[in-house]
């Protein structure tokens, strides 16, 4: 059985494909990070080429040399993160190899992990496979979202749409399965946004709740700031997505979610809000700017994100957002 929490609809898919023997040639899955897409994929390679009645056991020789990363047939393409762009050398492998037969296994299963990075050469060329594809050979295909394929490469996969959870099914989850206090479970699952394996990871690891705390103290002191600290900030800011474009993302999004969270104070909806170990701050935030101010700033981080996204003049549109970002009064 494959399982995964949260992802009923992606889930029941495969197990029918399998279940029925119609398996498509490429399935690409998509949604944000930290979802278990990946783990699915693998559970997928595994159950492909497991004997047990329900496959995949997870136990038997096959289902454990492909977790380990080492059955002959199975290939995860995963560049940790680190690389800008998945090239044509990175699937050279798949394209040599695609139509041979399988070695020890019954399906070939090829998983790549960062497929929003691949290059136009690159998914041209797996694109080949794709149009004549041998009967034993799957491609899984994982990325944040289908826009980033080619409309000929997406058209020829099965796509798998993975949501983030709701987070009090996040928070559930920590309780019950990681042993971590309701508390504690609130605060990580709200920080997660629904993607529970950053929650699970969080609970295992103190320096992602660190690094995201620290990022926040930043933000804080920058709107506490005057221009010259924001002006400082926006530098930092923009020599981090200089260096990782997915961190310098992230960090917006922490804006967005720091705004949406004074915006919900503001309205009477304090329950609801993210950074729940932030709440002081947030509601001296909130008493000290107006509504009509947060929502434009809320817009000025957007179109920072859009310029990110389109690779436009990253810097401009963060001198913007400090610009334009409304001074700190008391309001009476
Ligand atoms: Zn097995």
């Amino acid at each position: 059985m494959l399982r995964l929490h949260g992802q009923q609809l992606p889930v029941q898919t495969l197990e029918r494909s399998l279940a029925e023997g119609r398996l498509h040639h490429a399935y690409l899955f998509t949604g944000p990070a930290h979802l278990g897409k990946a783990t699915l994929a693998v559970q997928f390679a595994q159950a492909l080429n497991c004997d047990a009645d329900t496959p995949p056991c997870g136990v038997c020789p096959s289902c454990a040399r492909i977790a380990e990363g080492n059955h002959a047939d199975v290939r995860l393409i995963d560049l940790g993160g680190n690389a800008a762009s998945i090239g044509i050398d990175a699937v050279r492998d798949i394209i040599n190899s695609a139509h041979l037969r399988p070695y020890e296994g019954r399906t070939r299963v090829f998983v790549i992990t960062e497929a929003d990075l691949l290059t136009r050469d690159a998914a041209n060329a797996l694109l080949k496979v794709l149009e004549e594809p041998p009967d034993d050979v799957v491609l899984i295909l994982v990325g944040t979202s289908a826009d980033n394929q080619l409309p000929t490469v997406r058209s020829r996969c099965q796509t798998l749409y993975f949501r983030p959870l709701p987070v009090d099914e996040v928070a559930h989850v920590l309780q019950e399965e990681h042993g971590v206090s309701a508390e504690q479970a609130q605060v990580l699952a709200r920080l997660s946004r629904g993607c529970i394996g950053w929650a699970i990871a969080a609970t295992g690891d103190d320096t992602l709740y660190a690094s995201v705390h620290q990022r926040m103290e930043q933000i804080v002191d920058a709107i506490d700031g005057g221009l010259e600290e924001r002006f400082t900030y926006a530098g930092e800011l923009a020599r981090r997505i200089d260096r990782d474009r997915g961190a310098g993302r992230e960090e917006l999004f922490l804006w967005l979610r720091w705004l949406r969270d004074i915006m919900l104070i503001q309205q009477g909806h304090g329950a609801s809000i993210t950074n729940l170990s932030w709440r002081e701050v947030l509601e001296r935030h909130a008493g000290a700017l107006q509504p009509a101010d947060i929502v434009r700033w809320a817009q000025n981080v957007t179109r920072t994100i859009e310029a990110l996204e389109r690779n436009a003049n990253v810097r401009l549109a963060l001198d913007v957002f400090m610009l334009e970002a409304p001074v700190l009064t008391t309001r009476v």
